[in-house]
């Protein structure tokens, strides 16, 4: 992995000249899978992520983040009350993903129809869930690992098979070699979806929202420690490590997402101790 740019940006170098007053400034990891964290003055009336509305808190406080496909330019549209609109463009650090060329065809044909008779009421819960606002307070704080371990699976890297790409990792898998592994809530949160019935690909799944479009999810749980409305904090055990669904050995799979965009969870922690 190439440098994890860390720093703070403004937007007083985009900006036309008068239009001091919609100066954003923020800071956080302006790369692909990586995220801004910023607070407007107060006659900023909205904003906007290359047309994705980004909410703004009571104080002013915003959240907006970049997809692991992210262009390398992103514009940042602010509004303040008096009408004024000023574009700010942001570069976004490509990154530098592990991709694996393989000489083997990729399985063809797609998932049968009995698959997906068990998979549509999964998806439908995944994406009510991950639909849910529920105004968490998550999504100001710095992240910390839910787990210690070994990292076993990096967030972006793929396999393309004969020139024909597969679907990327869409999280970080975290070994400590066996199961039962308590792990922790990254952040606050409130539980929007716990399946102990495993689900065929993540297995015993818990989603959790940080509110403004923020999400974890961890996935193939051997246990899962709270229930579907539960307020959780920062550090409090929320489940166990297993290998339920597809999973080949013992690991937490934690992808995290703000609405459509799919992060990468190292550029919320930063490396482990
Ligand atoms: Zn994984």
């Amino acid at each position: 992995m190439t440098g994890l740019p860390l720093g703070r940006g403004s937007a007083a170098d985009a900006a036309a000249p008068d239009a001091r007053a919609a100066r954003l400034t923020f800071s956080g990891e302006l790369t692909q899978g990586g995220w801004i964290r910023g607070k407007a003055p107060d006659d900023v009336k909205s904003l906007s992520l290359d047309g994705q509305p980004v909410p703004l808190a009571p104080d002013g406080a915003w959240f907006a983040a970049f997809d692991r496909d992210a262009p390398p330019q992103a514009t940042l549209t602010v509004t303040t009350e008096d009408g004024t609109v000023t574009r700010q463009q942001l570069a976004v650090a490509p990154r530098d993903w592990n991709i694996e060329h393989v000489n083997i065809a990729r399985r063809s044909g797609g998932p049968s129809e009995a698959f997906m008779k068990l998979r549509r009421p999964e998806l439908a819960r995944i994406h009510a869930a991950r639909a849910m606002r529920t105004g968490a307070q998550g999504w100001r704080e710095r992240f910390i690992w839910p787990v210690e371990g070994r990292i076993s699976g990096r967030f972006g890297s793929q396999r393309i098979y004969r020139g024909e790409p597969g679907s990327y990792h869409s999280g970080i898998d975290i070994t400590t070699g066996k199961s039962g592994t308590p792990f922790v809530a990254p952040a606050d949160g409130v539980v929007t979806l716990v399946a102990d019935k495993p689900f065929t690909l993540e297995g015993n799944l818990l989603m959790i929202d940080h509110g403004m479009g923020l999400n974890s999810a961890f996935l193939h749980c051997s246990q899962i420690l709270v229930r579907e409305g539960d307020h959780v904090k920062q550090g409090q055990v929320i489940g166990k490590i297993g290998m339920t669904g597809r999973a080949t050995g013992p690991h937490l799979h934690w992808s995290i997402k703000w609405e459509d965009d799919r992060l990468d969870p190292l550029l919320f922690t930063g490396p482990m101790r």
